[in-house]
């Protein structure tokens, strides 16, 4: 399972963070980091959910 993220619609609002903060946070410069865009499977029900509260769609999955 991957993260597709576009930084163009985030609005840094943090939903991610709260739902899967081993994967997502906010760097320094208060862009969103995404330490791996390759999820383990123990991560995925997370991540999944962590896409699903994004207000913007801007993190998505794709299965593969
Ligand atoms: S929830 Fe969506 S809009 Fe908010 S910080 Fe995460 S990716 Fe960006």
């Amino acid at each position: 399972m991957k993260i597709m993220y576009n930084a163009a619609t985030c609005n840094h609002y943090g939903a991610c963070i709260e739902e899967a903060p081993e994967v997502f946070s906010f760097a320094e410069d208060g862009s969103l980091r995404i330490q791996t865009y390759d999820i383990s499977r123990s991560l995925e029900d997370k991540v999944r959910d962590a896409c699903m509260m994004c207000p913007t769609q801007s993190v998505q999955i794709e299965d593969e």
